[in-house]
């Protein structure tokens, strides 16, 4: 930050809908996690580096993600936000052992839903799961939005190396469905299998990394069906969409010369092209991508309705950033849907 004066009202809220939180208690468990000898090394890599680090983003993050009050309120009002969505930052629970991960989500979901009711005007949650056990993670999508009042689902990335293009995870995609609720798909560290040639030019992270393993997990979900099966449900990718957008027409192209060419059991035909589930079965934050041009490329692919504001807070804190999204070239009404109304619309955000 170089100011502290507040910045103005626009003529729209400013909804930021990728922001984390992180528990005390969460970070206890992270600890102990971290002090055993096989530890993963992209989580080692991760929280190993910001729980321990004496660098000052680091320590300033740290301190950040643990606040659902004054501290978050107070950057929110300097740099323009008027809400944050908020969720359990990577990985959550799903570095957990499978108990504790369902036992822990729980408790993450009541502390949020707390802060949510001590703020109602400023915070709205999403609901954390445990995907190592599905049939609980079903539950607590239900416990979420009909006991919480939240009306989405963080699942941050692959869980323990396992991607939720296996069937067996499939009653998660069923509840959501079901309940009518989005599932944000963020990132999380590399998995083991995959963090060699990334970690060791240091593009393991937010810089890389993170954006092709979410925009690989996407894919996965995308060509495993699932959108034929459950063709009402939603995704919400960040990070403009992973660079999916950007890939969009050689995905068609070579899935459909894949499927002609019957070159791999596990791609199939599916019922549309691969455009077409981006187009109907996922929105789109720009969270760490305040950029223009890529924003609009995006909002041209999907549409206006499917692309939304995010800053990444804490960890892309930057209140210039704001300033940039406000002084976009665009047209009035499509700015206060990328800022505003498709959130509200997405989170079922109620407005008076
Ligand atoms: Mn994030």
């Amino acid at each position: 930050m170089t100011t502290t004066e507040p910045k103005p009202a626009a003529p729209y809220q400013r909804i930021a809908t990728e922001e984390a939180f992180a528990p005390a208690e969460m970070l206890n468990i992270y600890r102990k996690i971290l002090a055993k000898s096989d530890v993963d090394p992209g989580f080692q890599g991760l929280m190993g580096f910001y729980m321990s680090s004496p660098s000052a983003r680091a320590q300033h993050i740290m301190r950040c993600l643990q606040d659902l009050d004054q501290v978050r309120l107070q950057h929110m009002d300097e740099a323009g936000i008027d809400r944050q969505v908020i969720a359990l930052t990577a990985p959550g629970v799903q570095v957990m052992d499978k108990e504790t991960a369902v036992a822990f989500s729980r408790v993450a979901n009541d502390e949020l839903a707390e802060a949510v009711r001590r703020h109602p005007t400023r915070f709205t949650g999403m609901i954390a799961v445990a995907p190592q056990d599905p049939a609980a993670a079903a539950l607590e999508i239900e416990r979420g939005v009909t006991r919480l009042g939240m009306n989405a689902v963080i699942i941050n990335s692959h869980t323990q190396g396992e991607y939720l293009s296996d069937s067996k995870f499939w009653d998660i995609f069923a509840a959501a469905e079901a309940h009518d609720v989005p599932i944000y798909l963020h990132p999380n560290s590399l998995p083991k299998n995959m963090i060699g040639s990334f970690q060791d030019c240091g593009l393991d992270g937010a810089i890389y990394g993170f954006g092709v393993e979410t925009g690989l997990h996407a894919l996965r979900i995308i060509t495993a069906g699932v959108f034929d099966r459950f063709p009402k449900l939603q995704l919400i990718i960040g990070h403009m969409g992973e660079a999916l957008p950007f890939w969009a027409y050689r995905l068609d192209y070579m899935h459909r010369a894949t499927v002609l060419s019957n070159r791999y059991e596990s791609i199939k035909p599916l019922l549309k092209k691969p455009s077409d589930y981006l187009r109907e079965n996922f929105f789109i934050t720009n969270s760490g991508v305040a950029w223009e041009p890529a924003i609009k490329f995006t909002q041209d692919i999907v549409g206006v309705d499917r692309v939304m504001y995010a800053m990444d807070y804490p960890y892309q804190y930057a209140a210039d950033e704001v300033t940039a999204m406000d002084n976009m070239a665009m047209s009035a009404e499509v700015k206060k849907k990328f800022f505003q109304t498709n959130a509200e619309s997405v989170f079922k955000i109620k407005t008076t």
